[in-house]
């Protein structure tokens, strides 16, 4: 280590030195930490991911890892990349990053190709989990869909507990059918997928073969089941889906009124939990609330665990954005997540979906991202999630909630507890409309915009020193955008 106050050039050179230095080292480093991920994910787990890493390179302050398919470089780089990254920094203070790449067995990028030709790994023995998805057709499961990718919070965490369970015991009492519902984009699929990767990832059904998971949408399940009826192949149909050892049904709603094709379904679902199979069906209603499901259908629906996803909350969608734009790699203001959370509210794909052009555009055109771009980047979407809410309205409940006159809101009184009220829904109409300041200060009794402008910043303050304030207003905030 270089002693502290030396030149800037001088600290250079030492960096430069020490990585020099360092690299006939790589291999060792990297058998070290091969190890100790092996030790820390087990066995079946490094064989079925991480074994066919190898070791390419270092540029500057980055290791570069292959894996021979990009399946395999999503699945890594979203499970175990900050791990490696941080085992590698540990092993080697030069590492900063890791960059986990396509390709295997080629040519190394620097001049290590002496050192590294040992770390070739042979070919692997365990076919790929890939392979085996390609034989089944039915199992499309999107790699980005974890249970390491899904953001717990109030809203979820009881439909994220169930599916965890499942998928370390398929089929325990009380957990069959598992039955997941809630809204749009609030993440059914995601946490299906989950179940189902956490179970291939996993293995063994403890009788020697790989576990069988078969994925479907209802919808995809009744054209098959037609398609089978007109190519006379039902029988092949049902023994197929008879044989799985996990029988996965996303978007039962699509079944309704569809008799036939719901009857065959009660079928399959009779037979499989009969022998101890486990079934996941998801829905936009509980059971209860499915009308023109068959009776006997949606009572068996019922018999297993029910859980339901709610509505996400403001902190769930911050923290929903703050775990994907950790993994973008783009630097997003704290400010510019907060708007997106105040605003884009209805689901988690609309939010998804916003940061991606967000972040899109700013690997674009290489600029920062901040409030004015984002506003400007996310226009339309913005737009079409305006709450219409009204100056009025903000008046009206914020009165009412303080026990204040409504006329109080434009008097000239300045009493605190009339101030106070008229300085959040002041605030309030600043975060809920478009309305300018000047227009604002009009509407409260024909204020000055600064008198508007030091409300808005008061009551930010208050917010930021007192939670109980600040959940008052949080609270306004929700009653009027619903
Ligand atoms: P649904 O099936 O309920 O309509 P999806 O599972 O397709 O919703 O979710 C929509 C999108 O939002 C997906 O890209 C998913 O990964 C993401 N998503 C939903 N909930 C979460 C969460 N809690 N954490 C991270 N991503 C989520
Ligand atoms: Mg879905």
């Amino acid at each position: 280590m270089t002693s502290g106050g030396g030149s800037m050039a001088n600290d250079m050179s030492a960096t430069i030195d020490q990585a020099i230095a360092d690299i006939s080292q790589l291999p060792i480093q990297w058998a070290r930490i091969r190890n100790r991920l092996q030790g820390e994910v087990g066995d079946l787990e490094y064989r079925n991911w991480l074994r066919q890493m190898t070791l390419a390179g270092i540029d500057g302050d980055e290791i570069t890892v292959l894996l021979p398919t990009r399946f395999l470089c999503d699945w890594v780089r979203s499970r175990y990349g900050d791990r490696l990254n941080s085992l590698w920094h540990g092993e080697n203070p030069a590492v900063r990053r890791v960059d986990i790449r396509v390709g295997g067995g080629v040519a190394p990028m620097t001049g290590l190709a002496e050192s590294l030709a040992t770390t070739v790994e042979p070919p692997p023995v365990v076919p790929k989990l890939e392979e085996r998805m390609d034989q089944r057709p039915e199992l499309t499961i999107d790699p980005r869909f974890t249970f390491e990718a899904f953001v717990v919070g109030k809203p979820n965490e009881f439909a994220y507990a169930c599916s965890r369970r499942v998928a370390e015991q398929p089929s325990s009492a009380g957990f069959n059918p598992l039955f997941l519902y809630g809204g749009v984009g609030l993440g059914k699929t995601h946490l299906m997928h989950a179940i189902a990767w956490e179970l291939v990832a996993r293995g063994n059904t403890g009788v020697g073969r790989p576990v069988s998971v078969t994925y479907m949408s209802a919808e995809k399940f009744m054209y098959r089941f037609i398609a089978a009826i007109r190519s006379q192949s039902t029988m092949q149909f049902k023994e197929q889906l008879r044989s799985v050892d996990v029988l996965m049904i996303d978007d039962l709603q699509f079944l309704i009124g569809k008799d036939n094709t719901q009857e065959e379904f009660f079928h399959t679902f009779n037979a499989l939990v009969d022998v101890g199979k486990q079934i996941v069906v998801s829905a936009d209603k509980s059971p209860s609330d499915l009308s023109g499901i068959d009776d006997r259908l949606r009572t068996r629906l019922g018999y297993g665990m029910v859980a339901d996803l709610h509505a996400t909350t403001f902190e769930l969608r911050i923290s929903i954005l703050e775990a994907k734009v950790a993994r973008a790699g783009v630097a997003v203001p704290a400010k510019v997540l907060d708007f997106l959370a105040h605003k884009i509210t209805s689901n988690v794909r609309e939010l998804e979906g916003a940061l991606n052009r967000l972040v899109a555009h700013a690997n674009l055109f290489g600029r920062p991202v901040t409030l004015e771009t984002t506003q400007e980047v996310l226009h339309d979407i913005l737009k079409a999630h305006d709450r219409r809410v009204t100056i009025e309205e903000i008046q009206k409940r914020v009165a009412e909630h303080f026990s204040m006159r409504l006329t109080d809101m434009s008097s000239a009184r300045r009493a605190r507890a009339v101030a106070r009220p008229r300085q959040v829904a002041m605030y309030l109409a600043k975060q809920l409309t478009q309305r300018s300041l000047p227009e604002i200060g009009r509407r409260f009794g024909n204020r000055d915009h600064t008198t508007v402008m030091h409300a808005v910043s008061r009551v930010g303050e208050l917010m930021s020193r007192d939670a109980g304030f600040a959940e008052d207003v949080e609270l306004l905030r929700r009653m009027l955008e619903s």
